[in-house]
C-alpha cells in the first residue's frame, strides 16, 4: 500500500515536471561530474557520454580523482582530451592524500599550463577506505582548505570544493562543519558542490544552515545518478547519507530489473532537481557515474534541449 502511495505522488510530480517550460535552460546551470576510463571499452563509454552531454551545454563538467592518486595519469588524460577535443570547461579533481605538497603542486602546474583553470579541490579518503581513520603525511597538505590556498599560491584557478548537507562522518557538530566550509572559502573557494542527499528539505535545511553561518559562495546540490539501489545504499551508508524509506520502496523487487531501476533513478532525480529547482536553485551538479543515457534523460524532463549545432 505504501508503495502504491509513493507511486501516485511519483505520478502526480511526474506531470508537474513535464508542465515545465521547454525553454528551462535558460533559469538552470547544469555541470557534470566523470570518473576516468580504466579500459578501452570504459574509454569508449565515457567519450560518448561526454559527446552527448556536450549538447546540453553545461556549465562545466569535472573528472574524479582516485584514492590517494590512484589515477593521477587518467584523470589528467580525460581532462586535457577535453581540453583539446571539446568546447567544455573541464574541471579536475585533486586531492591530497598520500601526497607531498610539491607533489601536488606540480599536478596543479600541468593542469594551468594544459589549459585547466578550474580545480575541485578535497582533502580525500584514507587509501584504506571510508570510515578508516584520516592521517595527513608529514609535508602534505592535510585538509581541503591547506589545499585550496595551496592551488591559489600556484595559479588563479577557479576552486571547487566538496560541502556535506548531512555533516561529513569525520565532522564533530554544525559548527565544526560550517567552521570547516568557511576556512575553505577563506582559503579562496569559489563554489561548494554538495554530497549526493535524496530529500529536498535535506538541501534546504543546510542552505539555511549556510545562509545563517554568513556563507555566501554559491552551493551547489550534487545528485547521484546510481541505478545499483544496492551500490547507493551501501555507499549512503558509508558516507552518513539517509536514504528514505519511499526511496527503498520504490527500488524494492527491481534487484533483476536493470531497466525498471533505470527509469525509477531517472524519474526520481529528474523529480528532486525539479522540486530544488522550484526552490529557487539554479545550479544542480550530476554525479553521472558515466552513464549518458540516464544523464540526460534527466535533464530532458527538467526541459533542456540538444545545442548540437551550437557545439558543432
Ligand atoms: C563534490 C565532491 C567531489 C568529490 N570527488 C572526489 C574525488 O574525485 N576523489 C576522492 O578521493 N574523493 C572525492 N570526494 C570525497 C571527499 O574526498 C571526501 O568526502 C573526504 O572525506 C572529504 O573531503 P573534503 O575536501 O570535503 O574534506 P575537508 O574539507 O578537508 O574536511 C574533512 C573532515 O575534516 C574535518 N577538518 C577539516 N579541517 C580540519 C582541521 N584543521 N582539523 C581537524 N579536522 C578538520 C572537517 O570538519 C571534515 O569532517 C568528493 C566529495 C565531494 C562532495
Amino acid at each position: 500500500m505504501q508503495r502504491n502511495s509513493e507511486i501516485q505522488n511519483l505520478r502526480k510530480n511526474t506531470r508537474s515536471i513535464a508542465n515545465h517550460d521547454a525553454d528551462a535552460q535558460k533559469d538552470l546551470n547544469i555541470s557534470f561530474e566523470f570518473f576516468p576510463p580504466k579500459n578501452k571499452s570504459m574509454n569508449e563509454t565515457l567519450w560518448n557520454t561526454i559527446t552527448k552531454l556536450e549538447t546540453l551545454n553545461p556549465k562545466f563538467v569535472s573528472v574524479t580523482y582516485g584514492a590517494g592518486g590512484s589515477t593521477r595519469e587518467r584523470t589528467h588524460k580525460t581532462v586535457a582530451r577535453i581540453v583539446n577535443e571539446t568546447k567544455l570547461r573541464p574541471a579536475a579533481h585533486l586531492t591530497c592524500v598520500g601526497s607531498l605538497k610539491s607533489e601536488i603542486d606540480e599536478i596543479a602546474k600541468d593542469y594551468w599550463d594544459a589549459g585547466v583553470r578550474h580545480i575541485v579541490a578535497l582533502r580525500g579518503d584514507p587509501e584504506s577506505g571510508i570510515g578508516n581513520a584520516y592521517k595527513p603525511i608529514p609535508g602534505g597538505y592535510n585538509y581541503g582548505s591547506d589545499l585550496v590556498a595551496g592551488l591559489k599560491n600556484v595559479a588563479p584557478f577557479e576552486v571547487s570544493v566538496g560541502a556535506y548537507p548531512e555533516l561529513h562522518p569525520e565532522s564533530q557538530n554544525w559548527d565544526a562543519e560550517l567552521d570547516n566550509l568557511k576556512r575553505k572559502i577563506d582559503a579562496g573557494a569559489d563554489r561548494a558542490i554538495t554530497q549526493f542527499f535524496f530529500e529536498t528539505d535535506t538541501f534546504l535545511r543546510f542552505q539555511d544552515r549556510v545562509l545563517d553561518a554568513g556563507i555566501k559562495i554559491p552551493i551547489v546540490p550534487g545528485l547521484m545518478l546510481q541505478p545499483n539501489f544496492k551500490g547507493l545504499k551501501r555507499m549512503s551508508e558509508m558516507c552518513a547519507i539517509a536514504v528514505p524509506n519511499w526511496l527503498e520502496a520504490l527500488y524494492a523487487d527491481l534487484e533483476d530489473d536493470p531497466q525498471a531501476r533505470l527509469l525509477v533513478t531517472a524519474t526520481t532525480v529528474a523529480d528532486l532537481a525539479s522540486n530544488l529547482r522550484d526552490q529557487g536553485i539554479q545550479d544542480l551538479h550530476f554525479y553521472t557515474l558515466n552513464k549518458a543515457d540516464l544523464a540526460f534523460s534527466v535533464c530532458k524532463i527538467l526541459g533542456f534541449q540538444s545545442q548540437k549545432k551550437a557545439v558543432a
